[in-house]
């Protein structure tokens, strides 16, 4: 593979030393990927990190769709017909190419979303874990399994896990790689083929991961990308899979789900939050801090799972201020695609206008800002401060929507209760934390915490990061989990084979019905008796 080859800018030319342009040879090579005709309209891409075109990418028409969709339902049935072991060992030689090609992957995905090396590097993490625990523990997931039948000893039952067909699925570009391929990585070990649509932002890195399941031995056409619009291509591709699986904003998730549900077709939907970190009363300061400042602006706090509430219990809230502000405050914002920086930029024009207006509307309405608050255009276009608000009230923006920004609003309360109340005062449930010194404690809150992930002693990664465990969102945050069984048993349907022995379930001949029902009540009673479920 040859790397992106990176133009910098002159040293010296000013503060923004991000690289700015991609080998357009190697985009178009790996733009071969898609599928799109050769003469499909094209869309220029820009890096957010300066603004500056990126890449020069074909758009797929609703045709080339129907091309992928059907590639992929020809290629799908052999693709099952493979013994499970054959696809994990795919997913586990992509888990080592990942890594090898980690640069060009970090490369990428700061340029195609803006954000620091180090939350790059992040994507990186999640995609090895979830390759390595797919590639280790699909055989066991998706085994047949014995269940007890219908008559004890008469009725061989054996559950099977067949794969649905073609999975669709739409990501956004908050996460290029991780968002782009982690939730492809079980549908294809389950026997499914994959029709991806990755955001129009973020397309390139989701081709490069593509690319390196190919070279890890994925067949032709079992994952196949097109790339487009959300409302044309993206809905064309859910609107011909036989599953679902979208990740992106609650009111979308909500037309998506309502279109799906019309189809009778399964869905994951992995939605928004307005997540809530409570710290007690009896919490190690530092590392909640430490925690704190990760939770919040890891991705420039464009990750679904990021924390946007800080619920401080009163006794210990001004010295975790003291403690949390200065270490915002020391946060270096910057376009390099170097370790050196610790905040990377917002995404888009767009972004950057509902962060402003969600800071400007809590402003105007008498929230102070403890510190940030501010655009910064000296970096690059959509750079914007890690910002801390106190004093925020109900009629505000800021204290029901998800801003998906840098900024986290301060709560004060005055004990578990009040906390509880407040993180659960919500209309989503995807994420929340606890810090506090005993265990048994923080654990009885996160019982009460109405979230799909609750992290004790940490921000979001502990939960997250354990692959073999379910996360998804209660409430609006979501339908449907990914990770662990819940991530790849809801890519396949459950089909029950009974076989049945001797003497057949009907009433047997010559024996007169009430004598029959007698039997069998009999029966019923000796294996409730017998506990036999
Ligand atoms: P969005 O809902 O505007 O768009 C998400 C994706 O859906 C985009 O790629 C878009 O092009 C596509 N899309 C739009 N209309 C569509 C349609 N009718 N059919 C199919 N696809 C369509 O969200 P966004 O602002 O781009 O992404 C940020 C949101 O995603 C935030 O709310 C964030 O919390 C959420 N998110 C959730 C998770 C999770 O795991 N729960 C993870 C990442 C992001």
């Amino acid at each position: 593979m040859t790397a992106p080859t990176l133009e910098s800018n002159e040293p010296g030319s000013g503060p923004i030393t991000a690289p700015t342009a991609l080998d357009p040879e190697w985009v178009r090579r790996l733009c071969l990927q898609a599928v799109a005709s050769p003469r499909a309209q094209r869309h220029l891409t820009q890096t957010p990190l300066t603004g500056n075109p990126l890449a020069d990418i074909p758009l797929s028409t609703p045709e080339d769709v129907d091309i992928a969709l059907s590639g992929a339902r020809m290629a799908q049935r052999s693709w099952a017909y493979l013994p499970v072991e054959s696809r994990a060992a795919i997913l586990l030689r992509f888990h080592d190419l990942v890594l090898a090609h980690q640069r060009e992957l970090l490369d990428l995905i700061q340029l195609e979303s803006g954000k620091a090396r180090l939350h790059a590097f992040e994507e990186v993490i999640d995609t090895c874990n979830v390759a390595r625990h797919y590639g280790i523990r699909a055989r066991s997931y998706l085994r047949p399994r014995r269940r007890p039948g219908a008559v004890p000893g008469l009725t061989k039952v054996v559950e099977h896990r067949r794969p649905k067909g073609i999975v669709g699925i739409v990501s956004p570009w908050n996460y290029p790689l991780s968002m782009g391929i982690t939730d492809a990585l079980p549908a294809l070990v389950a026997g499914n083929a994959v029709v991806l649509r990755p955001d129009l932002q973020t397309p390139l890195t989701a081709l490069l991961a593509a690319e390196l399941l190919q070279r890890a031995g994925l067949p032709q056409r079992v994952l196949q990308v097109v790339l487009g619009p959300g409302s044309t291509i993206g809905a064309a591709v859910l609107a011909g899979a036989d599953a679902i699986c979208f990740t992106g904003s609650t009111p979308t998730g909500r037309r998506v789900g309502a279109a799906a549900g019309e189809r009778l077709q399964s869905m994951s939907l992995e939605l928004g939050g307005k997540n809530a970190m409570y710290v007690a009363d009896d919490a190690d300061l530092d590392r909640a801090v430490e925690g704190a400042v990760r939770a919040c602006f890891s991705s420039a706090g464009q990750l679904c799972v990021a924390i946007e509430r800080l619920i401080l219990h009163r006794d210990i809230a001004q010295a975790f201020l003291a403690r949390f502000i200065p270490a915002v405050q020391a946060l270096r914002l910057g376009p390099n695609l170097t370790y050196d920086a610790d905040l990377g930029s917002l995404v888009s024009g767009d972004q950057l206008s509902i962060v402003s207006r969600h800071v400007q509307d809590a402003r105007a309405r008498g929230a102070q800002v403890l510190t940030g608050g501010r655009h910064r255009p000296d970096l690059g276009p959509y750079f914007y401060e890690p910002t801390v608000l106190d004093g925020v009230t109900a009629d505000m923006e800021v204290y029901r929507t998800e801003t998906f920004g840098p900024v986290v609003s301060v709560y004060r309360v005055g004990g578990d209760a009040e906390a509880i109340r407040m993180a659960n005062d919500s209309e989503y449930g995807l994420n929340a934390s606890v810090w506090t010194a005993d265990l048994t404690r923080g654990r009885r809150i996160a019982g009460l915490i109405q979230a799909g992930t609750v992290n004790v002693n940490e921000g979001y990664a502990a939960a997250y990061g354990s692959s073999a465990a379910p996360m998804g969102g209660y409430k609006a945050s979501g339908v449907g989990r990914r990770h662990g069984d819940d991530g790849i048993l809801k890519y396949t349907q459950a089909q029950t084979v009974a076989v049945q022995r001797g003497m057949g379930l009907g009433v047997p001949p010559g024996l007169p019905p009430q004598r029959y029902a007698a039997l069998v009540s009999g029966g019923l009673k000796v294996m409730r008796a017998m506990r036999r479920g």
